[in-house]
């Protein structure tokens, strides 16, 4: 009943000429191979957005930010609102990611705001949730996660406005992931969490993200209640993003 799916995180990469080739391949891609069994999203940096929204415009390629503002709009210099977004063409936009919350000193009651107002705005929001290493080796991690998820998600989330993204801080960009029965857990006590949170918790898709590559996509997509990728280094890679999403077909 749930979609795999497998987003693409830029971050701070990528100029016009690479980003709209890479757009362009993973569109082609898609168109080809007809009938699959994931759903594909890019988050590309803001600079982008436009040209990346053209180069899917005919394949089944969803367009995300990477971080909107928790105002709708108003007098915050560098920030992007939701609805700009929207205006853009991203359908999605991720919040609080931890290079947010670490880099930007981003709070979850932030994160919240950030969702609620891309809900306002018609966008799914994917909130991300991960500890830190020194909070898993002090065999904090579920309490952590549990926190997190209680308040970066708005009132009014549903399956159909919210994903959820667990991403070890420590497993990002540094080629060590958890175990693939440390992600089930994981997982499952978000999928319990969300039941207070949202109506249809079963419908909430769940990514894992942090160092998934093409070698170990496999182990870590077909897990129960693990719905697809967030995928930051890999992604920028079109054999290697594609590789990935291909585990789920
Ligand atoms: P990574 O990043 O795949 O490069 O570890 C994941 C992310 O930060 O979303």
């Amino acid at each position: 009943m749930r979609r795999k799916f497998i987003v693409g995180n830029w971050k701070m990469h990528g100029l016009r000429e690479g980003g709209t080739a890479l757009a362009s391949d993973l569109a082609g891609r898609m168109l080809g191979a007809g009938d699959v069994a994931f759903d594909m999203l890019l988050c590309p940096p803001a600079t982008l957005i436009h040209t990346v929204v053209q180069a899917v415009s005919d394949a089944p390629v969803s367009v995300g930010g990477q971080d909107c503002h928790g105002k709708d709009s108003g007098a915050h210099t560098g920030d992007i609102g939701a609805p700009m977004l929207a205006d853009a063409g991203c359908r999605y936009v991720i919040v609080g990611h931890s290079e947010r919350r670490q880099g930007h000193g981003e709070q979850s009651v932030e994160v919240r705001a950030k969702a609620a107002a891309a809900h306002r705005a018609g966008l799914i929001a994917i909130v991300c949730v991960g500890e830190t290493e020194a909070e898993r080796d002090a065999g904090r991690a579920m309490d952590v996660i549990a926190r997190m998820v209680d308040d970066s998600m708005p009132e009014g989330a549903t399956a159909a406005n919210t994903v959820v993204a667990y991403e070890p801080v420590w497993a990002i960009g540094t080629g060590r992931t958890p175990t693939p029965r440390d992600v089930a857990a994981m997982h499952s006590m978000i999928r319990g969490r969300l039941a207070t949170l949202v109506d249809q918790p079963d419908a909430v898709r769940i990514l894992y993200g942090g160092s998934v590559k093409p070698d170990n996509a496999a182990s870590l997509l077909h897990i129960d209640d693990v719905d697809g990728a967030l995928v930051g280094g890999a992604s920028l890679k079109a054999d290697e993003f594609w590789a990935i999403a291909e585990t789920c077909r």
